[in-house]
């Protein structure tokens, strides 16, 4: 496919919005573009948008509340102790530092809120400690409540589900078959498990992964496939921002314009999902971050990263104001994986200076 097959691109993404789908080999075209055509998959992939989600835009805020010290190995990251990454752990934080978290990310204007743990899941030890997070977090209203905690038993999810846990976060990283280069402490199989028990309790699912580890077009395409078949709510997508001390230290770092095109290609892929750009948006997209809505993407998250600091939230929401796009609140919305976009409601945009 070449620009010079501008109208098959827009007659792709005219069969999307009218509910067909996008096929693997498609896809596998897609992401291989490169130069000019790149301008007009991201018109498809803007058409899709709209159509799908309108105007509206979302931000979330994740919290690290027990951070490094990991059993597991995943190359890509900080917090493992298998690598010297300088870190400096921390157990698990008290409720009253979550629910100021957690206050203080409603006021910079996420609209959802994450408490994130490291480690494979959660011990028998530290499940109180856990559930003293998730009763802190819910003290805060308007926000929606997320948790990212790893492998999960059905026992913990049903736990987290009564306590008023929204939506658990838990990434596939990669694709099937590229997933043993990556970690080797626990299986993809795993993870894809822990999806399916959090959608069986009822509980809304955020799953995605990283780009940028050393991965093929084929892996990027059978990633997504994985994804739409597991069908969640949201697809976090992170781009690798190689940290100094891991195995990965020194990969490649992808060009904003191959981050531009992965996030169009996943919109034709995923029309319905909520699609939120991750870790590494400002320093792999510098200068092009606020292209990430113009070519699907549907949420971001705003303020710290777990591991690497984010830029202030004010420039985020001027970004949001400056594209005259809106700012949504996703609290309401049922826990249906189905994925009807959510009803949300607009949220009141603060004064910027
Ligand atoms: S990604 Fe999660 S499981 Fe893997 S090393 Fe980091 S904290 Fe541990």
């Amino acid at each position: 496919m070449s620009v010079a097959d501008l109208p098959d691109l827009l007659s792709l993404s005219r069969r999307i919005i009218n509910g067909g789908e996008l096929t693997r080999e498609e896809a596998r075209q897609l992401f291989a573009l490169e130069g000019e055509a790149l301008y007009d998959l991201f018109y498809a992939a803007h058409k899709v948008r709209r159509h799908f989600h309108g105007n509206r835009v979302t931000f979330c805020s994740i919290l690290p509340t027990k951070f490094g010290n990991c059993s597991e190995d995943c190359k890509f990251c900080a917090q493992s102790a298998h690598y010297d990454t300088g870190i400096t752990p921390h157990p698990m934080m008290d409720g009253p530092e979550v629910a100021q978290a957690c206050a203080d990310a409603r006021a910079r204007g996420a609209s959802a809120f994450g408490i994130v743990n490291s480690g494979r899941g959660p011990t028998k030890r530290e499940w109180p400690k856990i559930m003293e997070a998730v009763r802190a977090m819910k003290e805060v209203d308007g926000i929606c409540h997320c948790a990212t905690l790893g492998t999960l038993t059905e026992e913990q999810a049903r736990d987290l589900k009564a306590a008023g846990v929204r939506r658990i976060n838990h990434n596939l990283e990669t694709s099937r078959e590229f997933y043993p280069h990556i970690v080797s402490t626990h299986t993809w199989q795993e993870r894809v498990d822990t999806v399916r028990l959090a959608q069986r309790v009822g509980l809304e699912t955020c799953c995605g992964c990283i780009f940028g580890m050393g991965e093929t077009i084929d892996d990027w395409v059978s990633l997504a496939f994985s994804l739409k078949e597991l069908n969640p709510n949201v697809v976090p997508l992170n781009f690798l921002f190689p940290i100094p001390g891991t195995p990965l230290e020194k990969a490649p770092r992808l060009r904003p314009m191959e981050i531009l095109k992965i996030i169009a290609v996943m919109r034709l892929i995923l029309p319905r999902q909520d699609l939120k750009v991750a870790g590494g948006r400002e320093k792999n997209l510098r200068d092009l971050q606020s292209w990430i809505f113009y070519v699907g993407a549907t949420s971001s998250l705003i303020g710290n990263y777990l591991a690497t600091l984010g830029r202030p939230n004010e420039e985020d929401l001027q970004m949001i104001e400056d594209l005259e796009l809106t700012w949504h609140d996703d609290r309401v919305g049922d826990a249906d994986p189905a994925i009807a976009p959510p009803p949300m409601t607009t949220w009141q945009l603060p004064v910027l200076s």
